[in-house]
């Protein structure tokens, strides 16, 4: 076997992938076929979920300072601001990371890229996947290299992260089922001056669609989305110059603009794999679902999808755990693509509708309904958990068990353990529950009881324990998160919940070891 793991494509989900199996030890190889990183700024919207993972990779801090922080959205209808969202710490107490960050994509290849080198590994840029064939024991791969020249090697899984139109995908002949949107969309990079709110996200309703100012790192320098007038569809050769009309048109002519350094048009699709795994090859990011860019979720989506596979394939091809654990890569990714893409048809439906009663509402009603709806702690709470990604929960996959006695409204088997700050020993002070968590490791978060797991030991250097002693400060926190003040979270790599009961018993956790993670002993 060349090697255990072929990553195809090095993109974000890619790099994201080839960064787990690196730190996990695990020998995969990454491919791509351009020549180099991309230097476009595609994706702008980092989820508080995504800087999380980054905290644990250590790139949080890098992309921090890189990137821009929203302090708030303001919405303009009829050339008026109506309505303004304040955005900069909407989910304090939910995240160390309470807000969006804007930071272009070819940053956060960069640094995703960059990453790889702790792990001793590279892209091979200019090399393509061709062909491949699967055996029981692995996969046959026909690469076609820098040279031109052809080259075959056997890997035994292969990760499909090569984007929308996915060699990998088209080679296992999975469906890629769903349907382009009728409007085609521009993005532009600008440096622009005018009404905007700087440093925040103006959004500019009108009566047949929007317009997006993201605000870019530096001064004046703005990332506009929007709908391409009708007048231009169907010409292969618009400038951003043929746009500006209707940008002043709908944002005022208050504003001007002193170049662009980047203008693409692209037509939106909504479409998922019908599976996203064919024997020892998967599907990850765009690879396996696209859709409309509302709510900044598509990239963040991938990276996701890499985090949930990368634990679970470094543990299979260790040998740690049998090949069963890789199935719950499908039942638990799909579901999150299902519900994104509903999620997204609807928000895509609402900004973009050309129905007269749709356009009214847009211009004279939405704003107001935001901004009221927005002034509720219980609603900008929801709305943090289901855009930061941080609501994503596995509870109904074969991984997550919860024992009886639990009370409704604790954190359940499947959800993201919640960030909280505890004291780990009497005359300590609270610390962040996120920066003790090892995400190479299973954590076993034990709450007002002594930590004897034992019965444990060939899983020693892959579970951690982290013993919460009963404090006053720490029953304030736990109950906060509606956590019992005895209990105890066996948490994934990933840091959702997978085992979660009341009194901690060292057999329940061997069980969930060798039944539901499939591990061997
Ligand atoms: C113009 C534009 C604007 C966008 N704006 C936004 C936005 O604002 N917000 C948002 O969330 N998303 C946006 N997106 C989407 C976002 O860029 C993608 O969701 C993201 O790039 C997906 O990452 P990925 O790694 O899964 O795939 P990609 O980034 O597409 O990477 C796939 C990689 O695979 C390589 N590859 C393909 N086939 C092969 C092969 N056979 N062999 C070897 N290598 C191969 C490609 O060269 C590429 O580098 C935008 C996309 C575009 C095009």
């Amino acid at each position: 076997m060349d090697t255990d793991v072929l990553i195809v494509g090095a993109g974000p989900t890619g790099l994201m992938l080839a960064n787990q199996l690196g730190r996990r030890g695990i020998r995969a190889m990454i491919i791509d076929r351009h020549a180099g990183p991309a230097l476009e700024t595609r994706a702008l919207g980092v989820q508080a979920r995504t800087l999380e993972i980054y905290s644990h990779l250590g790139i949080a801090g890098r992309a921090l300072e890189l990137g821009k922080r929203t302090a708030g959205a303001n919405l303009w209808a009829g050339g008026r601001r109506s309505a303004r969202v304040p955005l900069g710490d909407i989910g304090h107490d939910l995240s160390p990371y309470p807000y969006v960050l804007i930071l272009g994509q070819d940053d956060t290849e960069r640094l995703l890229g960059e990453a790889l080198r702790q792990w001793g590994m590279a892209v091979q840029w200019n090399t393509e996947l061709v062909g491949l064939s699967q055996g029981a024991d692995g996969v046959d791969v026909t690469l076609k290299q820098p040279d031109g020249a052809s080259r075959s090697i056997s890997a035994a899984w292969v990760a499909g992260c090569d984007g929308a139109r996915s060699s990998v995908r088209g080679l296992c002949g999975i469906e890629f089922q769903g349907a382009p949107y009728e409007h085609v969309f521009f993005v532009a990079d600008v440096q622009a001056t005018g009404p905007m709110v700087p440093d925040e996200l103006n959004v500019y309703l009108w009566r047949d669609g929007f317009h997006l100012f993201f605000p870019m790192s530096g001064t004046d320098h703005w990332r506009i989305v929007g709908i391409l007038p009708p007048e231009l569809r169907g010409r292969d050769d618009q400038e951003f110059a043929d746009v500006v009309p209707s940008i002043h048109h709908e944002a005022g002519t208050g504003l001007s603009f002193q170049g662009c350094s980047w203008f693409s048009t692209y037509r939106i699709q909504h479409r998922r794999a019908e599976r996203f795994r064919d024997g020892r090859c998967f599907l990850l990011g765009d690879a396996a679902h696209i859709h409309s860019p509302v709510g900044a979720q598509g990239m963040n989506t991938g990276l996701q999808d890499a985090y949930n596979l990368g634990w679970k394939l470094a543990l299979a091809v260790s040998g740690r755990a049998g090949t069963a654990l890789l199935d719950s890569y499908e039942d638990e990714r799909i579901p999150v693509a299902r519900q994104l893409l509903a999620t997204t048809d609807r928000a895509f439906a609402l900004v973009v509708s050309d129905a007269w009663l749709a356009g009214l509402f847009r211009t004279r009603i939405l704003a107001k309904i935001i901004a009221v709806a927005m002034s509720f702690d219980g609603i900008r709470k929801l709305v943090f958990r289901t855009i930061s990604q941080i609501g994503i929960q596995y509870r109904s996959s074969p991984l997550s068990q919860a024992l009886p006695g639990q009370p409704d409204a604790a954190p359940r088997a499947g959800d993201r353990f919640p960030w909280l700050r505890l004291k780990f020993s009497a005359a300590g002070l609270p610390e962040d529950l996120f920066q003790k968590l090892d995400d190479t490791r299973f954590n076993l978060i034990v709450i007002g009881q002594p930590a004897s797991p034992g019965g444990l030991p060939a899983l020693e250097d892959l579970l951690r324990t982290l013993v919460v002693p009963s404090d006053p400060a720490n029953d304030r926190e736990l109950a906060r998160a509606h956590i019992p003040s005895r209990s105890f979270y066996l948490l994934r790599p990933d840091c959702h919940v997978g085992l979660s009961g009341i009194r901690l018993e060292a057999d329940a956790v061997t069980r969930y070891f060798s039944e539901r993670l499939s591990f061997r002993q």
